[in-house]
């Protein structure tokens, strides 16, 4: 368990800190400054490093161009997650939506809903709150936050020069938590190819009638629709892969003109998601002596499940632990260790899953088999670890197959979206 997270709680924001700075408006003084860790993006993972160094003595500095408001919708956050990081509780006590149904739809359009018991819920925000939640618990932990675009990143006599359009900062350790195009990962190594990303392409709508979370697998593609119920409104998207995308967003614009006598988008949003295609991507290593790559920059995203808040947030929590120690190389046992058995398996099962016909087959017992639907939504909402869920398959195979063919229960196949 973390050496962090779970010993300290930041206290409730009532005011965002960071909001109020604008560019260049933190001492942009002529005098290049050495920090000891520059943290580049203040993400949810570089705000939550900042925030576990600085609650720890250290003194990060973390820079983020990012305007409020403009990225992430409908974030989705497991239960595992929440179990794990008790610094969520905060922030969900002050802002979250949940529910305890969850609709997993075949391509052909077979529907299996979900229902978890009354003490577990699924959870959705908007990750941008959560965001600035961090980063403002950061900010009251001494983290400093620039809020400037870097520009430039080299190495010169054994320091990292670090520029924005403002001011040349100097660092003895640099961490780049700049998400999925980060300019630390292209400094330092190569950037995330083309064959490991996916796209989401969606709109933030109005007037989705049932308020629900639904993952729906699509035909002709490898990849899925998903709603999130953010509370005053929902978040529909298609996600594939990035080399699989064309056409991706006019058929998200068929399906809502589909449904457009009660679907009003006003939002739209596009993200690439890190999504390794080859499990040896996590053999990689993603730290040097002086550089540590983490969250989304590092690829630490389970694909098959979406929980990516969960890996950036655990990634965050473990590179400052080997920061703290001062042995940056400890970051990559410990999260290969802690979690890269988990997304090598997320990759080596990502072609199971790919494949249509055993999904049709799956949801379709599990539309007679509780048993199998409590298994597959254990899986899709990233609650339990491939391993387990796949133990647990085996041995209740008896049981799924009595369930599904002699015992099969009427009444769960419903109409889909
Ligand atoms: C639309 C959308 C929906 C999502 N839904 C879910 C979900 O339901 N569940 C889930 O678990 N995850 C979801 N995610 C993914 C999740 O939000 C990210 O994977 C996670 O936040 C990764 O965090 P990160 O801090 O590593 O990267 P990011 O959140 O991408 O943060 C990177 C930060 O770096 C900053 N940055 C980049 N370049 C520079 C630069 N040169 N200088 C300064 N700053 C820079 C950016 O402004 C950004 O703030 C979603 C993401 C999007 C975009």
């Amino acid at each position: 368990m973390g050496l962090i997270s779970n010993a300290v709680k930041p206290q409730k924001v009532k005011k965002f800190l960071y909001s109020e700075l604008i560019p260049g408006s933190v001492n942009s003084g002529r005098f290049v400054r050495t920090f000891d860790v520059v943290i580049v993006g203040g993400g949810v993972c570089g705000a939550f490093l900042g925030y576990c160094l600085a609650k720890q003595g250290l003194q990060p500095v973390v820079f983020d161009c990012r305007n409020s408001g403009n990225t992430n919708c409908g974030g989705f956050i497991s239960n595992l997650a929440l179990k794990k990081f008790s610094l969520l509780e905060g922030f969900l006590s002050l802002e979250h939506r949940n529910d305890n149904e969850y609709h997993l739809i075949s391509p052909s359009g077979k529907k299996v809903v979900f229902r978890t018991e009354s003490n577990k819920k699924f959870v959705s925000f908007l990750p941008d709150n959560l965001n600035r939640y961090l980063l403002d618990s950061a900010i009251r932990c001494g983290c400093k936050f620039i809020p400037e675009k870097v520009v430039d990143i080299y190495s010169e006599k054994g320091l990292w020069k670090i520029k924005t359009d403002f001011r040349t900062t100097r660092a003895r350790i640099i961490v780049g938590a700049d998400g999925v195009r980060s300019l630390v990962r292209k400094t330092v190594c190569e950037p995330l190819s083309r064959e490991d990303l996916s796209i989401g392409f969606g709109y933030l709508v109005k007037g989705f009638p049932e308020k629900r979370f639904i993952k729906r697998f699509l035909k002709n593609r490898t990849g899925y629709l998903r709603i999130n119920d953010l509370g005053k409104c929902s978040s529909i998207g298609l996600v594939d892969k990035l080399c699989n995308s064309e056409g991706l967003k006019a058929e998200l614009d068929i399906i809502i003109k589909q449904e457009s006598h009660r679907l009003r988008p006003f939002r739209k949003w596009s993200t690439l998601i890190p999504s390794p295609q080859n499990a040896d991507f996590f053999k990689q290593s993603c730290t040097g002596k002086n550089w540590l790559l983490a969250g989304d920059a590092a690829g630490h995203v389970n694909f098959l499940t979406g929980d990516s808040l969960l890996y950036a947030l655990w990634s965050a929590e473990l590179a400052a632990q080997a920061i703290i120690i001062g042995d940056l190389r400890l970051f990559d046992s410990l999260w290969k260790q802690e979690f890269g058995d988990e997304l090598i398996k997320a990759a080596l099962n990502r072609k199971l899953f790919e494949n249509r016909n055993l999904l049709e087959t799956l949801i379709a017992a599990a539309q007679s088999s509780n048993t199998l639907s409590d298994i597959l939504f254990q899986f899709f909402a990233g609650d339990e670890r491939i391993g387990e869920v796949k133990k647990r398959f085996l041995v209740k195979l008896p049981k799924i197959f009595l369930e599904s063919t002699v015992l099969s229960l009427p009444g769960k196949i419903k109409n889909c979206f």
